[in-house]
C-alpha cells in the first residue's frame, strides 16, 4: 500500500524578490507611504505583467530578517505583493509576524488562489483579470464569498472589450456591493479620461483608480 503523503511543514522563511519603501499607488491606500515585501514567483503569465522580473526572481529570507528590513521604515501600512504571494504556503503566517509591527497589512492577489487563507486582520487587494491580459489561470469564483468591506477589487482595463467585460462581471456578482470596486487604466493603453468618461456614461458603480507609482517614477524603474 502507497504510504499516506505529508503535507511539507510550513517553515519561518520565504522567497523574496525585493523589500523597498515606497508610496501605495493602486487603491483607495494610494498616496500612503509604504513597506512593500515583493515576493517572488507566480502562477500567471500576464501579458501585460510590469513585474516580470518578479516571477523567477528571489532569495529564500527568515521572518525574522524580513521583519527587521519593514520595521527600519517605520512604516504607517505594509503590503505584501509579488508575483502572487498565495503561491507560497508560508504568505498567511508571515503576515501574522507583520500585523505585528504594522496595522493594516494590505495583501495584493489576482484572485485565483484561496484568499481566505489570510489572516482576517490583513486587506485584501484582489486584482481580476481582464480580458486583454491573456490571463492562463481562471479566476477562483468562492473568493467572492471571502470578501468583506474592507477588501478592495481592483479591474485594470486596456480597452473597451475589457470595460464591457468587467461591467458585466459586476452585474453577475454584485461585486461594487461586497467591497470597494475600482477600475484603473492600464498604463500603457488607456488614458484616465477615456475611462473616466465610460464609466460617467455608463454609470458604473465603481471607483476610478489610476497608477500613481507610474506617475511619480519612472515605470520601468524597480523598487517603487
Ligand atoms: S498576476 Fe501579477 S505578477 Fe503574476 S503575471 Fe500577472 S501581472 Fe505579473
Amino acid at each position: 500500500m502507497k504510504p499516506l503523503e505529508t503535507a511539507p511543514p510550513i517553515l519561518n522563511t520565504i522567497k523574496v524578490n525585493e523589500i523597498f519603501y515606497s508610496i501605495q499607488g493602486e487603491s483607495t491606500w494610494a498616496g500612503t507611504p509604504c513597506a512593500f515585501v515583493r515576493l517572488a514567483g507566480c502562477n500567471c503569465r500576464c501579458l501585460y505583467c510590469d513585474t516580470s522580473y518578479a516571477l523567477h526572481e528571489g532569495t529564500d529570507r527568515s521572518f525574522e530578517d524580513i521583519v527587521n528590513t519593514v520595521k527600519k521604515y517605520s512604516p504607517a501600512i505594509v503590503e505584501v505583493t509579488g508575483g502572487e504571494p498565495l503561491i507560497h504556503r508560508e504568505t498567511p503566517k508571515l503576515c501574522q509576524e507583520l500585523l505585528k509591527l504594522c496595522h493594516p497589512v494590505l495583501v495584493e492577489t489576482n484572485g485565483t488562489l484561496d484568499i481566505s487563507v489570510l489572516p482576517s486582520a490583513c486587506i485584501r487587494i484582489m486584482d481580476i483579470k481582464c480580458p486583454s491580459s491573456q490571463v492562463d489561470v481562471p479566476f477562483l469564483r468562492e473568493n467572492i464569498h471571502h470578501l468583506n468591506k474592507n477588501d478592495e477589487c481592483k479591474m485594470v482595463i486596456s480597452n473597451r472589450e475589457d470595460f464591457d467585460w468587467a461591467v458585466d462581471f459586476i452585474k453577475q456578482t454584485n461585486l461594487h456591493t461586497l467591497c470597494t470596486t475600482l477600475f484603473s487604466p492600464n498604463h500603457n493603453w488607456l488614458t484616465l479620461k477615456e475611462l473616466a468618461q465610460w464609466i460617467l456614461s455608463d454609470q458604473t458603480p465603481v471607483r476610478l483608480g489610476f497608477q500613481l507609482h507610474k506617475t511619480i517614477w519612472d515605470p520601468n524603474t524597480r523598487g517603487v
